[in-house]
């Protein structure tokens, strides 16, 4: 049967006024800040203390956006008569977020926990040049990282905790000792 004369604009029409009455969902970029799960992939920090510079991160990128400069310094023996140890000093450490992929690789490789992601986005530039972020902003970044989520009652504690507290308390002993021959 062919259908009536308008009642085409009928339906528009009545799918207009449905959705006129239904809320907005559309949220007002920037006067509303977007509620984002605290898994999203803003941008990457840095917690440099933890960095020993085995490059594995750079050499897995897959878009070589991560450029890492170092150089070796001896530390001296820690006991008379051992031996002279070298290690690596971070000179430069950057991440070209216009290269990026948000592809997470080198979070995941780096067997140090020195890189994270941030939730926050808001780092557009107007100059390409200044989305290669150097170490400062990389370390800035880390403030922004969200705490880990807390465990599962009753999973197993993770060993580095006990490794902590092992040499906590070795510390607090070793400060005790000499207050105790004192007394
Ligand atoms: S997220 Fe992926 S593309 Fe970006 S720096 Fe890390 S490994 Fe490279
Ligand atoms: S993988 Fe981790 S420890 Fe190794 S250079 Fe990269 S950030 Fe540093």
């Amino acid at each position: 049967m062919a259908p009536l004369p308008g009642s085409g604009l009928a339906k528009g029409l009545a799918v207009t006024l449905r959705t006129m009455t239904r809320k907005s969902v559309t949220a007002q970029y920037p006067d509303t800040q977007p509620d984002l799960p605290p898994r999203t992939r803003g941008v990457i920090g840095l917690f440099e203390e933890n960095c020993t510079v085995c490059m594995l991160c750079a050499r897995e990128c897959p878009d070589w956006c991560i450029y890492i400069d170092s150089h070796k310094e001896t530390v001296p023996a820690a006991t008379p008569g051992g031996r002279e140890r070298s290690r690596n000093v971070l000179d430069r450490f950057a991440i070209d977020f216009s290269l990026c992929m948000y592809c997470g690789i080198c979070i995941e490789v780096c067997p140090f926990d020195a890189l994270f992601w941030s939730p926050e986005f808001e780092y557009a530039e107007t100059d390409i040049r200044d989305l290669t972020h150097e170490r400062d902003k990389l370390r800035e970044w880390m403030w922004t990282v969200p705490a880990p989520p807390a465990l599962d009652p009753g999973a197993e504690e993770p060993k580095e905790l006990a490794a902590a507290r092992k040499t906590a308390d070795k510390l607090a002993a070793a400060r005790a000792e000499p207050q105790e021959e004192e007394s």
